[in-house]
């Protein structure tokens, strides 16, 4: 059997996204995700030797002073620069047919344009995607997709804390996405236009136009994302990569680890507006972070191979058809 691989991939969602996301007033946002989480990413992901890709929103282009010239600087030092929309709408799924493929289409646009650099992968914000977007994805020329994230513990959590905002009269513009999300597979698979959440597998099936979908990586029910690795810790991110690298070691899997580039910020370290004390991760030190992303990511490296999720077989193998 093949050695197992995985991927790390950082979804920069500029910090006001995060005021939206908890009801609060966007307009204090500081620029410090471009500024400061990416570089942080960067460095890191060198100093591990990880080809990573980073999750883009387009419209950075422009609101962002850093952005157009980080962008540009992660495709020149290696990385891979993916689709997260346009305008990063957590309503993506709920659009119209025509406002979602402007998403799609100009956020690849764009984006390929400031990187000059192929874009390949879309990643839908919120977690969470819909068939309808499967058309548009396809004719704009994106080769992969990776927004499922079947993971149980995180859809109950999210549903709560959605639940609980609505009690406190506060609105959230996130959006929790079907039960059947929860379906989709957990490692790498082809899909139809019918639906994001399921695998093709005969022969009749696979003659229509199919996408590869990589779903973000869940292990025993825990989503394997930074927000985890940072609440774990060091210690305990240590010892969940050494249960994730056991099962690795047998072959043939594929890990998909989702960060975003507020990971590697700090409220004290870098201080952030107190307002964003709600995100509980940026309540950690951002060294104690570094170390327990080292950690984790350092125990899959040393039993399966990294790869850019631009550059993964099962894309050939989707091209040969
Ligand atoms: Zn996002």
């Amino acid at each position: 059997m093949s050695r197992s691989t995985f991927s790390v991939g950082v979804d920069v969602d500029s910090l006001w996204h995060y005021y939206r996301i908890h009801g609060l007033d966007e307009a204090q946002a500081s620029d410090h995700a471009w500024e400061v989480g990416v570089p942080r990413f960067m460095s890191l992901f060198d100093a591990l030797g990880l080809p990573a890709t980073f999750y883009c929103v387009a419209e950075d282009i422009e609101r962002s002073p850093s952005c157009p010239m980080i962008i540009k600087e992660m495709s020149d030092r290696g990385f891979e620069i993916g689709n997260h929309s346009w305008h990063h709408p957590y309503a993506l799924t709920t659009l119209t047919h025509e406002v979602a493929t402007r998403e799609i289409t100009e956020g690849k646009r764009l984006l390929e344009e400031a990187s000059q650099s192929i874009v390949s992968g879309f990643r839908a914000p919120g977690y969470h995607t819909h068939r309808l977007l499967h058309q548009p994805l396809i004719e704009s020329g994106h080769r992969y997709e990776s927004s499922a994230f079947p993971c149980a513990p995180y859809y109950i959590a999210k549903a709560m804390v959605m639940g609980g905002m609505r009690l406190l009269g506060r609105r959230s513009q996130s959006i929790l996405g079907p039960p059947t999300l929860l379906t989709a597979p957990h490692q790498p698979y082809l899909a139809g236009p019918e639906s994001p959440y399921r695998a093709l597998s005969h022969q009749g099936e696979l003659s229509t136009p199919t996408l590869t979908h990589f779903p973000i990586a869940v292990w025993c029910g825990l989503p394997l994302i930074g927000t985890l690795l940072a609440l774990l810790g060091p210690r305990g991110a240590r010892y969940l990569g050494r249960g994730v690298a056991r099962g690795m070691r047998r072959g043939g899997r594929h890990l998909t680890i989702e960060f975003h580039a507020a990971d590697l910020l700090s409220l004290i370290d870098d201080e952030l507006d107190p307002l964003l004390r709600v995100q509980p991760d940026l309540r950690r030190p951002v060294a104690m972070k570094k170390e327990a992303f080292t950690a984790f990511l350092s125990s899959l490296a040393a039993v399966a191979d990294p790869i850019r999720l631009d550059r993964h077989p099962l894309l050939s193998a989707q091209s040969a058809l």
